[in-house]
């Protein structure tokens, strides 16, 4: 234990890696289980350096990071209550009170999440607790820590990216005295963004929603003829082959997901961190043939093609051979952003081809799984192996990313066949060298996860994949991955940024949904 002391000052040093410190925390961890039945009663006297729970918030299956923390925190001698994921406010609010945990940490992956944190914070001040609050997770950020949640709780804070900082700032946080300059200066830190927020807040324009509409983005469909699709309506894939799918794999996720920067492959050869990058590589692939080959996942997907034509604004209306689902028409989000001059105002509906044009265009979506992780999970806490549960969790997501990227490939060369000359390498894959583009519901050119209710209706995705939506629509399993298709060959990926009061009305009554429910679900777009 005083070895794994050692361990994290060298990581909060920087000079060890996250994987080290991982399978270090694994040797501890399987010779205390080895030596517990001996020293039950110096564990009762032993101390640690305070007590921290830890928890994904309702609606949210982000799972890796706060596991990765959770290990770093144990490291250095913490006690870490891990409630797990999906947990509703009040099973963590009770769990910190009975538990007198000295610090909470909240995590999150998609954007509801966040108001869900801001709600937390609420009622840790109503219950007058004292406990500093850790905030992390890919959808949090620092300027909404500063903005939106520390505004709610006086007693600290803390937005933490990575798990080395983790370490630091619950080190700054249960030191008497450290604690209050700590919070002096985070305060500070914090009063400071929320001036440039109000700053960029005021110097930002922003244009009425029908003159953003006029600016919108106007194809040349005289030059590009929607292409009619080799085939329409679903088809769908259960136990598709992952020898087939892993070699779509995207490495460079995976090395950020282990805190390893640079770009893959250089940075298995990288003079710093090329060894340690090697090694998890090398373990990265043995998992991977192990999984494939004794058939622990399992890959499910389904995708969808249908005769669509936007409306000329911001709804395309698309014609599924359904009956439970007939015409749907799916409503998307325009900028309103002023912008230079020349530059359009974009929407995702940019892309499908009115209905008033010689043509009939078309318009995709796909859901992919990949299923079967829980029991491996289990396998490997109950071996005290955190590393390999880590690994096989970022496999599996890598996996998802892989099938999604496999299943457009064919889309483009054989279902849809709009690019069947297409001959791209892996490295041009992910730069998305292809023509046309799969945005996910929730991500910025569509940041509504509403839609998602009907991209799962279009294609039954829940019955073929076993997908499920939770109640702030993220995917159950956490390696899901869904999105549309869109041909068109100027398709692009952008951000829709922040929309005006007008737009969110409309946009609500299209979509037929109660502007209060509707404000809930766009907060982010709407205060950004
Ligand atoms: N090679 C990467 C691919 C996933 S990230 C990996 O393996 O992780 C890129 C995906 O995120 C895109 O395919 C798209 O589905 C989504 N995405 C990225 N930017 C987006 C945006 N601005 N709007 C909507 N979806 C976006």
């Amino acid at each position: 234990m005083d070895g794994m002391q050692i361990v994290g000052d060298l990581f909060g040093a920087g000079k060890m890696f996250l994987p080290q410190v991982v399978k270090s925390a694994r040797v501890m961890k399987k010779s205390v289980a080895v030596l517990t039945p001996y020293i039950e009663t110096e564990k009762a006297q032993a101390s640690s350096a305070g007590r921290i729970l830890l928890a994904t918030v309702k609606g949210d299956v982000h799972d890796i990071g706060k596991n990765i923390v959770g290990v770093v925190l144990r490291c250095n001698g913490y006690e870490v209550i891990d409630l797990g994921v999906m947990v509703h406010a009040d099973r963590i609010l009770e769990e910190a009170q009975q538990q007198q945990a000295d610090i909470l940490g909240l995590s999150g992956l998609i954007t509801p999440s966040l108001d869900e944190m801001v709600y937390i914070a609420r009622e840790m001040t109503r219950r007058g607790m004292t406990q500093p609050l850790l905030i992390g997770g890919a959808t949090t950020s620092r300027m909404h820590t500063a903005v939106k949640i520390d505004r709610e709780y006086t007693n600290g804070v803390v937005h933490v990216l990575d798990a080395s900082r983790s370490v630091i700032v619950a080190g700054s946080l249960l030191n008497p005295q450290h604690r209050p300059k700590f919070l002096q200066s985070l305060s500070e830190e914090y009063q400071q963004l929320r001036q440039d927020f109000e700053a960029k807040r005021t110097t930002k324009q922003y244009l009425p929603y029908p003159q953003a509409l006029e600016n919108r983005f106007r194809a040349d469909w005289a030059a590009h003829h929607p292409i009619v699709p080799r085939q329409t309506g679903t088809r769908s894939f259960r136990d598709y082959p992952l020898a087939e799918i892993a070699p779509y794999i995207d490495w460079n996720p995976f090395f950020i997901t282990w805190e390893l920067g640079g770009r893959f492959p250089d940075i298995l050869t990288d003079a710093v961190i090329g060894t340690e990058a090697s090694k998890l590589y090398a373990d990265a692939q043995a998992m991977l043939a192990r999984l494939i080959q004794e058939q622990w996942l399992q890959a499910h997907g389904v995708m969808g093609i249908w005769p669509a034509s936007s409306n000329g604004k911001d709804t395309v209306s698309l014609v599924s051979d359904n009956p439970e689902t007939g015409t749907v028409h799916l409503e998307f989000l325009r900028q309103q952003v002023k912008k230079a001059a020349g530059q359009p105002n974009l929407s995702l509906a940019d892309f499908i081809a009115p209905s008033d044009l010689p043509g009939q265009d078309h318009l995709g979506a796909f859901a992919v799984t990949i299923a079967g992780i829980e029991a491996h999970l289990k396998a490997f806490e109950e071996q005290h192996d955190d590393y390999s549960k880590i690994l096989l969790q970022a496999l599996a997501d890598r996996l998802a990313e892989a099938f999604a990227e496999c299943l457009h490939a064919r889309v483009r060369k054989e279902f849809w066949g709009y690019a069947a000359e297409e001959d791209l390498s892996n490295e041009a894959l992910i730069r998305e060298d292809y023509l046309g583009i799969r945005p996910a519901p929730g991500y910025p050119a569509c940041p509504d996860h509403t839609e998602k209710i009907k991209l799962f209706a279009l294609l039954d995705a829940t019955a073929v994949t076993g997908i499920t939506l939770t109640e702030s629509l993220a995917m159950y399993p956490a390696a899901s991955v869904c999105g549309w298709y869109i041909a068109h060959p100027q398709a692009k990926y952008f951000g829709v940024g922040k929309i005006e009061k007008d737009q969110l009305t409309d946009y609500a009554e299209r979509k037929g949904m109660d502007l209060e429910e509707m404000t809930r679900w766009l907060r982010p777009s709407l205060d950004s």
